[in-house]
């Protein structure tokens, strides 16, 4: 690497990075390009010689950008939010300045130490309990996504109760969660090679806004005792991600301790808002919980990937994921003297991903994080207002954090709602000036609008709005 031309072509490439911001407005949010696009605007064979950066980028600007959706525009509701900030994003910049590879202490010791204090910084400014922090039996790691927070999880619970049962009992471990859950789980329980049957979804529905009940939990729970199974997992979530349902963590998890069952709480979205003491309640139940997870990258600022996950019992983890071989050993590791993160994840390389964290908790302070998240809430309120004072729109679920679920109403008895809603998405999706995304709800088809970008002003919902009535208009116009 050459300093100088490391410096000429950054200085370059943020030039390019800062236009793109200034500009962001004028692409559409949700790319309209068909599938294949790309195919047609690139050789099909790798360069042989150098180009300059020049070339490349005039090729990033007119051909890969229509293929970009565009995650920070402020007019972007879609999904969940993805936050991008500049603490965040010069936080990558320095880890990929430094290209470390930090998977034991020694390879990089400020890359462990740093992950180690941020974690339980945020640990407090959650308020939870000293279990999950690093001084004690457990602590903070960051993972890539929720994804695999709640995998190594299920395989750190997994071993747990299989050493007590025995490897033999694999087949009858049984696992919990509300049919809110994300899809993660699943795919969790499929590597963890469980009895895909014994996955349980437990039923929601509108009586609980969504969020499962622990009567639920605590009958199937006994209804499989009784059959000779062995329950051993609770996933709970607090802000689902069809309608941010918030399951009665302090219920659940009492439920979960005297069954012996591992308590895990998915916060990857709303995690972010729990900072502010007015939304902090709603972790109130974390501390019956194992493990907890929210994702810095969601709504906190830090640019993907960032999700944290912390235990109370850290060598539960430990003693699923460790391995030692030769290579790898030294003298800080084999005094058990220091973390070793390689142990808690399931790939062996990491990225330095906490100076990214520790950049935005610095350049931001809580206060800044909590005003951020508030900040977008107060958007949502907004939102939900509007659609209220419309009687062709209903919102069909309570607004809790940023997301507001609504659909548009058809006159009695002459179109089916599923396909009004279905038809009003995609034809204000196909703007490309908004950007939102649905679910679905007891068999209805819901549309979902997410505040959470850090550019969206009051102005991109009153935009997002009219587009919304506009394309309603028509709609019912033509039916
Ligand atoms: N849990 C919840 C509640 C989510 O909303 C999501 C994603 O939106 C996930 C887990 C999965 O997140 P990740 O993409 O980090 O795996």
């Amino acid at each position: 690497m050459d300093a100088e031309q490391l410096r000429e072509h950054a200085h370059k490439m943020v030039d390019f990075i800062a236009d793109y911001y200034k500009t962001i407005e004028s692409f559409p949010v949700l790319s309209q390009v068909q599938p294949g696009y790309l195919e047609k605007l690139l050789p099909d064979s790798a360069p042989d010689y150098p180009e300059t950066l020049e070339h490349v980028l005039n090729d990033v600007q007119e051909k890969i950008l229509p293929g970009v959706t565009h995650w920070q525009s402020p007019n972007y509701f879609a999904y969940f939010p993805s936050n991008s900030s500049i603490a965040g994003f010069l936080g990558e910049m320095l880890s990929a300045g430094f290209n470390i590879v930090g998977f034991s202490w020694i390879t990089s010791p400020a890359a462990t130490e740093l992950e180690t204090i941020v974690l339980d910084w945020l640990a407090k400014a959650l308020k939870l309990p000293h279990d999950f922090h690093s001084t004690g039996q457990g602590g903070g790691v960051i993972q890539g996504t929720a994804s695999e927070a709640v995998l190594v999880v299920l395989l750190a619970a997994r071993d747990k109760i299989l050493r007590t049962v025995g490897k033999d009992a694999l087949p009858k471990l049984v696992t919990y969660a509300s049919d809110q859950t994300h899809s993660s789980l699943l795919k969790a329980c499929q590597i963890g090679g469980l009895n895909p049957e014994l996955c349980r979804s437990l039923k929601t529905d509108a009586s609980t806004n969504y969020a499962l009940s622990p009567e639920v939990f605590s009958e199937a729970v006994s209804r499989d005792i009784a059959s000779g199974l062995i329950p051993f997992f609770l996933c709970a979530t607090v802000g689902t991600t069809s309608s941010t349902a918030i399951d009665p963590l302090p219920e659940l998890g009492k439920i979960a301790k005297v069954k012996n069952i591992w308590f895990h709480v998915d916060a990857a979205y709303a995690g972010s808002a729990c900072l502010c003491p007015e939304y902090q309640h709603h972790l109130n139940g974390v501390e019956e919980a194992d493990s907890f997870n929210m994702n810095a990258h969601k709504w906190l600022l830090t640019n993907f990937d960032c999700s944290l996950l912390w235990v109370k019992d850290r060598s539960a983890l430990i003693q699923s994921l460790s391995t030692n071989p030769e290579y790898l050993k030294n003298k800080a590791s084999q005094g058990n003297m220091v973390i070793d993160y390689k142990d808690w994840q399931i790939p062996l390389g990491r990225r330095f991903r906490s100076l990214k964290l520790w950049m935005v908790m610095r350049l931001y302070g809580l206060e800044g994080l909590r005003n951020h998240t508030r900040n977008h809430i107060n958007l949502a309120a907004y939102f939900e207002d509007l659609v209220g004072q419309d009687p062709r729109f209903k919102v069909v679920t309570p607004r809790t954090f940023s997301l507001v679920c609504f659909q548009l109403l058809p006159p009695a008895n002459t179109e089916d709602t599923n396909k009004l809603n279905r038809d009003l998405l995609d034809s204000v999706n196909s703007t490309g000036s908004v950007f939102i995304t649905h679910t679905v709800l007891s068999g209805q088809f819901i549309l979902r609008f997410a505040v959470g970008a850090p550019l969206t002003e009051q102005r991109h919902v009153d935009t997002a709005w009219r587009i919304l009535q506009e394309k309603a208009t028509a709609l019912l116009g033509s039916l």
